[in-house]
Parts: structure tokens; C-alpha cells; sequence
């Protein structure tokens, strides 16, 4: 597996293979990769035939008071796992790389789509999310990208602007990975003592309510959130930022009662970590 630190040697790479008409897929992550990453890698492998993984922790998509430079930075584990799980290269560049100038162009998706559930409390996550997502399909062209269901709204907002600004590859959204216990995997899971830890399970066991509620009829946005919100306040470390429920795709606001795709997504502080979660209500829950 080859790792490059650089734009130029990337693309330098990537060329003779799109002459010979290789499909590329890219994954992009932020490093500290885990089983939810090795997922979008494995079936990046599986589809195509090259797989780039880039590690890049983004700074414009941490707010000031955010965890940028907490955030667990471990190249050497993350080029094992990704070549175990099938990458062919791992792209890894620096701040200066990806942002040589402090005169920037921004890719930005605007609306309600950026602004409800996390754009609420971190408003400039996602143009962060969105300039560093089109410059890696800019530099790397890739046939497909992967992303995952545990982010679903970055999800839906990179979908907004492959479509808006034409990028001609196909988006591929996995599921969410869990641990056994329920808790989805996650790189910001590593912040959590073992109190934390153990605290953290009602998230998922929140959201297992509302799906238990939906199976036996429950249509009523309301009364699912309300019942989430219980089991979350019934957990004394667990402090709410957002419980709500949105239509897919868009993140619309939903009919009442609702009626086809919903996402129920979850911000939770557990200590001083934030986590998220969400499931998807309709005909296939996934949760
Ligand atoms: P991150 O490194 O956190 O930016 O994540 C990189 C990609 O991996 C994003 O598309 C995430 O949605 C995806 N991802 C992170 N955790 C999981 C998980 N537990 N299951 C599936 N995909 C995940």
C-alpha cells in the first residue's frame, strides 16, 4: 500500500490508472480509523479497483471551542487497518497541503439542510465538511465515494452538493457499525472513561425505544422524541444538544404523522464528549 503526503504524487498515481480505465473509490475519514471506517473501505474495494483512504483532520470544520487538537491522530495504525481492509493508498497531507493559502474559496451548501440538527450548535461544521470533501473529489476524481449512515446529515448535505455542482461520481452512504453493545463506533468513543463508557449506551438504547414505539404504530414525531428524550434523561452523565426527527432525503420538516423516510438523529454529551446517533424510520429501520 502506498502512502502519499502530497496532491502531486497522488494524482501522479492515480493518472495511468484512469487511462487505463481503473475505477477509483475514495474514502475520506479523519483518521483514528475503527471498524465503522474499515466498512466504507471494504466495500470500496469490493467495487472498485483502487481504493484511496484520506486521513485528514479538517480544521475548518472544528469550531473554535472544538476538539482539533484533542483529536486522536494515529497515521501508522491507520495505514495497517486500511491496507488490511483492502485501501491500495492512503492519502495523508498536511494543513499547508490542502489549505496553502490563507485567501480561501469556500464550498458551502446553504439552507435548512445546513442549519438543523448539528449546524445548530456548530455552524461552520459543514461548509468545513463540504470545501474539504470537493477538494478530495477534485484531486483524487474518484468513480465512487463512501460515506457513512453515522454522520447522516453530513451524508445529506454531500449529497446536496454533488448534485449541485455536478461531480460525476456516485455516492455510496453504508451503514452504521456498532460495537456489540450498541454504542456506534465512533473515533471521538476513545474520550470516554470507562463511566463514560458504559453512560454512553443510551443513545442507542433511546433510539431502540423510539423504533419499538414506530414497530407498533407510533407515528406521532412528538411522542417518538419525547420518548427518546426519557431515556436519555434518565441517564444522569448523558445532557442533550439535539433530539429530532427530519424527513429524507433533504431533511425536511416531516409530515404529521409521518409518513415514508424519517431521520431520528441524537447529539448527546456524555462528560465533556459529544456523540452522535441516529436511526432511519420508514418501511427498513436500521438501528
Ligand atoms: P470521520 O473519520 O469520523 O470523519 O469518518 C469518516 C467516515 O467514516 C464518515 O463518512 C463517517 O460517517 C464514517 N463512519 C464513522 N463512524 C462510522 C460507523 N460507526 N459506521 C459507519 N461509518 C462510519
Amino acid at each position: 500500500m502506498i502512502l502519499c503526503k502530497s496532491i502531486a504524487e497522488l494524482r501522479a498515481l492515480l493518472k495511468p490508472l484512469k487511462t487505463q480505465g481503473k475505477t477509483v473509490g475514495l474514502v475520506p475519514t479523519m483518521g483514528a480509523l475503527h471498524a465503522g471506517h474499515g466498512s466504507l473501505i471494504a466495500a470500496s474495494a469490493r467495487e472498485n479497483d483502487f481504493t484511496v483512504v484520506s486521513v485528514f483532520v479538517n480544521p475548518t470544520q472544528f469550531g473554535p471551542n472544538e476538539d482539533l487538537d484533542a483529536y486522536p491522530r494515529t497515521l501508522e495504525s491507520d495505514c495497517q487497518l486500511a491496507e488490511k481492509m483492502g485501501a491500495n493508498a492512503v492519502f495523508a497531507p498536511s494543513v499547508h497541503e490542502m489549505y496553502p493559502s490563507e485567501d480561501m474559496t469556500w464550498v458551502e451548501v446553504t439552507g435548512n439542510i445546513t442549519k438543523v440538527l448539528c449546524g445548530k450548535s456548530r455552524p461552520i461544521h459543514f461548509r468545513g465538511v463540504t470545501t474539504v470533501v470537493a477538494k478530495l473529489f477534485l484531486i483524487a476524481a474518484p468513480d465512487r465515494a463512501y460515506f457513512g449512515q453515522k454522520d447522516a446529515q453530513q451524508a445529506e448535505v454531500i449529497k446536496r452538493m454533488v448534485k449541485d455542482l455536478f461531480f460525476d461520481l456516485e455516492l455510496r452512504i453504508m451503514p452504521i457499525v456498532r460495537e456489540e453493545d450498541g454504542l456506534a463506533k465512533s473515533s471521538r468513543n476513545t474520550y470516554l472513561n470507562a463511566k463514560e463508557r458504559q453512560a454512553a449506551l443510551c443513545l442507542s438504547r433511546s433510539l431502540k425505544e423510539a423504533e419499538r414505539l414506530y414497530r407498533n404504530g407510533e407515528r406521532n414525531p412528538e411522542v417518538l422524541k419525547k420518548a427518546v428524550r426519557n431515556v436519555l434523561n434518565a441517564e444522569p452523565l448523558a445532557e442533550i444538544d439535539y433530539v429530532d426527527i427530519y424527513a429524507v432525503p433533504g431533511l425536511k420538516e416531516p409530515a404529521v404523522p409521518l409518513t415514508g423516510e424519517n431521520l431520528l438523529a441524537i447529539a448527546v454529551k456524555i462528560g465533556t464528549t459529544r456523540l452522535i446517533d441516529n436511526v432511519v424510520l420508514g418501511d427498513i429501520t436500521t438501528c
